[in-house]
């Protein structure tokens, strides 16, 4: 098995060289998956897809290959007494539902009430893009993100929000364009107390 050494623009390579790159059952997939949709996978235009669309999956997928809690293992104990929200908001991500294999896009909204540890703000962002790119529904993703930041940081309290739109609901079936699905998991503080809540829901711009 030889492996592509071309740039990671993928226009350079055409034909059965650069699908060496990719497993035989899986171009061949990809072809099936064409002439059953209509089309012939052996014109131009066609030939050098099933490699791109592996590779594109290789990324949509790449979270298998991450453990979310890893980003969350360098933790800050010096916080200078800082004990209020954290919030990293509108965070863009994308995932494919599991059900369709369709792209979900959306934004999520993560907080979290330190107790003794705080983490590098981007590490939010890791956690959430651990977890989207894989097969997913929106309501497992909301809570492994919370759950994931719950179990490694044990702070006081975590909110998750997702809001998303699904291509399998706006590009096909009832196809209602412009829709999007919100999910939201609460823990701890946030969701035994009421106070709290409304306060996390009233940063992340949203009503309680
Ligand atoms: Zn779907």
């Amino acid at each position: 098995m030889s492996h592509d050494h071309a740039a990671p623009d993928d226009g350079d390579l055409v034909g059965s060289a650069a699908e060496a790159a990719i497993p035989q059952d899986v171009a061949e997939a990809i072809r099936t998956l064409i002439r059953w949709a209509g089309d012939d996978p052996t014109r131009e235009g066609l030939v050098d897809t099933p490699r791109r669309v592996a590779k594109a999956w290789r990324e949509y997928c790449a979270g298998y290959g991450d453990d979310p809690a890893h980003h969350l293992s360098r933790v800050f104990e010096e916080v200078g007494g800082y004990d209020e929200i954290v919030l990293l908001k509108d965070i863009p991500f994308q995932s494919h539902c599991e059900h369709h294999m369709a792209p979900i896009i959306g934004k999520a909204h993560i907080a979290y009430l330190p107790k003794d540890h705080v983490v590098g703000i981007s590490k939010l962002a890791r956690v959430l893009h651990g977890f989207a790119r894989r097969l997913q529904v929106q309501e497992r993703l909301t809570a492994e993100v919370a759950d994931c930041i719950w179990q490694n940081l044990r702070p006081q309290g975590v909110a998750v929000v997702i809001e998303a739109s699904h291509a399998c609901m706006t590009a096909r079936g009832v196809r209602t364009p412009g829709v999007s699905m919100v999910t939201s998991r609460m823990m701890g503080v946030f969701r035994d107390d009421e106070r709290s809540r409304k306060e996390v829901l009233s940063l992340m711009g949203l009503r309680s």
